[in-house]
């Protein structure tokens, strides 16, 4: 099976062979269509196994299908390290470079003012740390997350184990109910369970 036969719209085709991707990773090829449902998921993956693209793809894709009403933030992505965040953010990039999905990078050891103005323009995707980016939330100059419709928890065991429950909670309760969520965790703890309960909607668990 490659990526041509999944359903995809011509961009993000683009996007994918402009980074060599033809044929999808295991995880990919099962979370891709499950998302494209709008359904939460819980997956258990590792780096190295191809999950960034495999939540990216599904978002942009969604974004595409349903052009904004508003400028608003639609989509959060939430990863423990700001390394992990700025990869994960030139992915999507390079993935939605054949749309006019506009992006922004929310990270500690940047600037908060220009990150302030760059989340005031509305980007539809922030890739974000949850310590910087609760400050945007408390401090809110106009950033709000009441408009998004889907949360990425990547390496969500490691957001815990870093002390960021805290924020989590109060990140996830900003954001709409009715949104869509995936959660992605290479092991899963107690405190993981608990997050996955706090914050999933009748999950579709997959393990690679
Ligand atoms: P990740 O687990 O998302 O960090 O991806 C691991 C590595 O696999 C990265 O170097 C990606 O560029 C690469 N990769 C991800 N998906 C594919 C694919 N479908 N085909 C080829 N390489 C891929």
């Amino acid at each position: 099976q490659a990526f041509s036969s999944m359903n995809l719209s011509r961009p993000i085709l683009k996007g994918l062979a402009s980074l060599g991707f033809v044929k999808p990773t295991d995880i990919q090829a099962r979370t891709i269509p499950v998302a494209l449902l709008g359904k939460d998921i819980c997956g258990g993956a590792v780096t190295g196994s191809g999950k960034t693209a495999a939540f990216i793809v599904p978002i942009l894709e969604r974004l595409l299908y349903r052009p904004r009403q508003t400028a608003s933030t639609r989509v959060l992505i939430l990863c423990p390290t700001r390394e992990l965040a700025a990869q994960v953010h030139s992915v999507a990039v390079k993935l939605g470079s054949y749309t006019d999905i506009s992006f922004c990078l929310c990270v500690g050891g940047l600037s908060v003012k220009s990150q302030e103005a760059e989340l005031k323009m509305k980007p539809d995707v922030v890739v974000a740390t949850p310590g910087r980016l609760i400050d945007h939330v408390r401090n809110s100059t106009g950033f709000g997350l009441d408009s998004c419709e889907i949360l990425v928890m990547d390496e969500a065991d490691r957001m815990l184990e870093d002390g960021f429950a805290d924020e989590l909670g109060e990140i996830i309760k900003s954001c709409p109910k009715s949104r869509q969520t995936m959660l992605f965790s290479a092991t899963m703890t107690d405190n993981v369970d608990q997050l996955i309960r706090m914050s999933l909607n009748h999950p579709v668990r997959l393990f690679v």
